[in-house]
């Protein structure tokens, strides 16, 4: 007898506190920005994390947004990530008038190259942008090293990176988001923790502290006010309003509160699948995630590589046929239609090959064992022929 099992690529978790948190917060009067669980949410992050300054935004791209404008990118100003990655990254320096350098991945790895940057930098690069793809940290000793030497920024795009960690050779542990300059994480429902859509910018370099609080509201200095550092508020700078309504902070508030328990669920389905697919890993068939000893996994998601586009896509439809739904990832941003005209550089194989060849598994915290075994099976299946 078939069992359906109709598994969808993701489904948001709720912890069930998110409408009483809701609700309190709504009776409070006060829903506007920067209220009571605007403040709970960042004072969890900067103490559990060792994360100088947080802002909540509405969205990482938000945070990318306000990085951007802190770190004073110009016209012309180059700004070096990686190309396997989401448009939010580059636009955020586009937008400040920035030519975004793309670097390629590793051959085994989706994250940035840190062995390729130093050949990017020129005396108009202002950035580095490593982005933690899949919650695993790049290599940030080197990239901190590098930015140390040519006097650049490093901004994090640590939107899939919550709660993941670096091990410096000497065994210590930093959070993702607390090593560079800057990080911009994202609670958009797709990630760990969620608000629907949400983000935080994180500031760790105190110089950008003061500055941050003022672009975040509009232009003013009005969270000094409120302080009562200052006796009046108004316009000082630049700015948007990039801080969200008190009213998703108190969703967030009660995903933070079960972080420990959403994460200890998603590494439970990350090693199950990991285990029934490592045979095909050790055989050649397949790649799963390579995780440097320097990195932590904080099971954000689990994908396979496979060997080109038609066998990705050949076996994306054998799971859709079975009711699965596993899903492909960027496309190269220096080949998007936005970018390619004004693309220079040398051919980026690495990350035209995740591209072309990463296929992303369901995984979510309602997942079941049996899913996971399920899903598995047809893989082994597909690979039998
Ligand atoms: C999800 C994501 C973003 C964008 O996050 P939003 O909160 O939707 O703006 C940016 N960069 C990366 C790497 C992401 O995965």
């Amino acid at each position: 007898m078939e069992i359906t099992q109709n598994i969808p690529f993701n489904k948001p978790y709720l912890t069930g506190k998110e409408t009483n948190y809701i609700k309190d917060a709504v009776s409070t009067g006060k829903i506007s920005g920067n209220g009571k669980y605007t403040k709970l949410c960042q004072d969890y992050f900067e103490n559990k994390y060792n994360f100088k300054k947080c802002l909540l935004t509405t969205s990482c791209t938000d945070a990318l947004e306000m990085a951007a404008i802190l770190a004073e990118i110009k016209e012309g100003d180059e700004v070096i990530a990686p190309s396997f990655t989401f448009v939010s990254t580059a636009i955020a320096f586009i937008r400040q008038g920035a030519n975004i350098i793309f670097a390629d991945s590793y051959p085994n790895n989706p994250n940035i190259d840190a062995s390729k940057i130093e050949a990017l930098i020129t005396t108009k690069t202002k950035a580095i942008v490593p982005v933690h793809y899949a919650g695993i940290a790049c290599d940030m000793d080197k990239i901190m090293e590098l930015a140390n030497k040519y006097n650049l920024l490093v901004i994090e795009d640590a939107a899939q990176a919550i709660d993941s960690f670096y091990i410096s050779k000497d065994g210590t542990k930093r959070a993702l988001g607390s090593i560079g300059h800057m990080a911009a994480f994202s609670f958009h429902e797709t990630k760990n923790v969620i608000s629907g859509e949400g983000g935080m910018l994180v500031v760790n370099d105190n110089k950008f502290e003061k500055r941050s609080e003022i672009i975040w509201e509009k232009g003013t200095n009005r969270a000094e006010f409120f302080r009562g550092e200052v006796n009046k508020y108004g316009w000082v700078d630049t700015g948007s309003s990039f801080l969200p309504s008190d009213i998703i902070a108190a969703f967030l508030f009660a995903q933070l509160e079960n972080l420990e328990d959403i994460q200890a669920k998603r590494a439970q389905h990350w090693n199950y699948y990991h285990k029934l697919l490592l045979p095909l890993h050790e055989n050649g068939t397949i790649s799963l995630p390579n995780i440097n000893d320097y990195a932590s996994n904080n099971a954000h998601m689990f994908y396979i590589v496979c060997n080109n586009l038609e066998e990705r896509q050949a076996l994306i439809e054998k799971l859709k046929a079975n009711q699965v739904l596993a899903v492909f990832h960027y496309l190269s941003l220096h080949k998007s239609t936005f970018y390619q005209k004004r693309y220079y550089g040398e051919t980026l194989s690495n990350s035209d090959h995740f591209s072309d060849s990463l296929l992303r598994l369901p995984l979510f915290y309602e997942l079941t064992e049996e899913n996971v075994a399920f899903i598995t099976n047809i893989i082994i299946e597909f690979y039998k022929k």
